[in-house]
């Protein structure tokens, strides 16, 4: 545990689920509606770091997750990544403690298409609780 690390020191009531080895949290700022993230408990630095048996815990969390997405909140598609990024000073945009995104999709949304960054806004209380409640 870092203490300055946002992962660490994240609100606990937050979290949508907790399995033995991670936590799945709403995204702050969501590329998508139902975008979330999947936290391990410890703070690793990258894949490689991560016992198998974490691992093993995060893609089942991850199975779980996108059929929850798809029955409850009707999602089309969706990508699971992990930026492993040590190049970047860490900032709002690189996180030390690994973390995967799940970022639903449809036909025709404009994510990697559109011309520069994407303007993420801050998820507001009412949509986190929302997604929250849905996805628990
Ligand atoms: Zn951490």
């Amino acid at each position: 545990m870092k203490k300055e690390c946002v992962f660490c020191t994240i609100k606990k009531e937050e979290k949508i689920l907790e399995t033995k080895h991670c936590y799945v949290y709403p995204d702050k700022y969501p590329l998508s509606r139902g975008h979330i993230l999947i936290v391990p408990k410890k703070h690793y630095e990258s894949i490689m770091a991560m016992p198998d048996e974490v691992l093993f815990d995060v893609i089942k969390t991850v199975k779980l997750m996108e059929k929850r997405l798809i029955q409850r909140l009707k999602v089309e598609g969706m990508d699971f990544r992990e930026n492993y990024r040590p190049f970047v000073p860490e900032s709002n945009l690189r996180k030390a403690h690994i973390h995967f995104h799940i970022i639903p999709r449809t036909f025709k949304d404009m994510i990697y298409r559109a011309k520069g960054e994407i303007k993420r806004k801050e998820i507001s209380e009412k949509d986190k609780a929302w997604l929250i409640k849905k996805l628990k």
